[in-house]
């Protein structure tokens, strides 16, 4: 079990002369201040750091507050660590017969789940457990958009998180931090949003998440969260995985490719779109069949290789039309052949953008993942990209943004921000 400490409550009696030594003498910062109805107690945050002193105040003379000032005086109340998962931390000290006030986790400030560990279990200290709220809030609706005659819906395969820093390339971690905020670990949450595309003839799926293969132990790395994934996703819009007609990859890492493929009844891995062709760039393909020690990990054979044993592959090359209106085109950079999809029809264009932006803070254009292969070319390609996008109003798809699933690129005073659509 992991925690780091979040805080250490102090139950007060008298809060001005309290902030009085603490904020004015002390010179803390009081973060925050919020009151707790259920507890009948106000709670004051005052900044140390990565951790903070909170000073309780009983509101009511019931409240356990007050019953704790009357026996004891004012002083140290609890110690309250940090957990990620505090269903799993409660089973593990349950597990150990350690004497619990709370077997469940109750709301406790700031939208945070909290429980009490009994002082009686932890040598005279109360101890309480906190499970943050997620600071990100995470979009997973299929959402339909009309672009001139075609429709375009954003699904979801669930939720995974990467290093921060690995995101980010060389922007240091106190610029993307409050866009994107990291965990203890220093991941961040990452969406899976596959594309449809559908004309009065066709209906084309870009990419599909990560699928259902992935072992237990390289979901517990990614903390993948696929508790609504693409299943349920294509249901919610009306469609199942036999309406497909082609699937087609921006490129064949397992978070875009993984769910090309299932497990069937026979327990071999098989297409897990039976009517649809799958379409993938040839380069791209011949490096994800030879891959070396910088992206194996990133190319998992069983993904992609039996639509080819299927037959149900089509390698194509750069600038194809895979649909009418709807063309590769090569970016490079992140892979050495990584395609953006353009999607044009009357008049408008819509992007889908993969691993080139792979969120909406990647829009500045050296903010380039440290995963990409080829920086060098990613910048050279957004460069150009960005132009096009301001002044023709592309709407861009970000696969893997948490929380904004497409926008406008806007420029202002040399500033570039994302106007949200979905
Ligand atoms: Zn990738
Ligand atoms: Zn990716």
């Amino acid at each position: 079990m992991k925690a780091i400490l979040d805080h250490i409550g102090i139950a007060v009696s008298d809060l001005p002369a309290s902030l009085k030594f603490f904020r004015d003498e002390l010179g803390l910062h009081v973060e925050a201040s919020e009151e707790i109805t259920s507890q009948k107690v106000r709670a004051h945050f005052l900044s140390t750091g990565t951790s903070s002193l909170e000073l309780l105040e009983a509101t009511a003379p019931d409240s356990p507050i007050a019953r704790y000032l009357d026996k004891r005086g004012p002083g140290l109340h609890h110690v309250a660590l940090r957990v990620e998962d505090i269903d799993a931390a409660l089973a593990h000290l349950k597990a150990r017969g350690v004497r619990l006030i709370d077997e469940r986790p109750r709301p406790g400030a700031e939208g945070a789940m909290v429980a009490f560990i009994h002082p009686s279990a932890a040598h005279g200290v109360l101890v309480e457990l906190k499970q943050p709220a997620p600071r990100v809030p995470l979009f997973k609706t299929p959402v339909r958009h009309t672009l001139g005659s075609v429709e375009l819906i954003t699904l979801s395969d669930g939720f995974f998180r990467l290093d921060g820093g690995a995101m980010f390339g060389v922007v240091p971690r106190t610029f993307w931090e409050k866009r994107l905020p990291p965990d203890d670990a220093n991941r961040i949450w990452l969406g899976m949003r596959p594309l449809i595309v559908r004309d009065g003839s066709t209906t084309l799926l870009i990419d599909a998440g990560c699928g259902d293969k992935m072992d237990a132990k390289s979901a517990a790395i990614y903390q993948l969260d696929r508790t609504y994934h693409l299943d349920h996703s294509l249901a919610e819009a009306g469609l199942s995985a036999a309406d497909i007609d082609i699937v087609l990859a921006s490129h064949l890492h397992f978070d875009h490719v993984g769910g090309f493929t299932a497990i069937g009844k026979d327990g071999n891995v098989v297409p897990r779109f039976p009517n649809a062709k799958y379409v993938v760039h040839r380069g791209e393909w011949d490096d994800a069949t030879h891959p070396h020690e910088r992206n194996r990990a990133s190319y998992l054979q069983e993904n992609f290789v039996p639509l080819e044993d299927a037959g149900v592959l089509t390698l194509v090359d750069e600038g194809a039309e895979v649909m009418p209106g709807v063309t590769l085109r090569r970016s490079g950079g992140h892979t050495a052949n990584h395609q953006v999809v353009m999607i044009e029809s009357e008049g408008r264009t819509a992007v889908f953008a993969a691993d080139m932006y792979p969120t909406s803070v990647h829009v500045p254009d050296p903010w380039i993942m440290g995963y990409d292969l080829y920086p060098m070319d990613t910048l050279a390609f957004k460069r150009a990209f960005a132009r096009e996008a301001i002044e023709r109003e592309h709407l861009v798809y970000f696969e893997h943004d948490p929380s904004l699933a497409a926008g406008y690129i806007r420029e202002k005073d040399g500033k570039r921000s994302v106007e949200r659509v979905i």
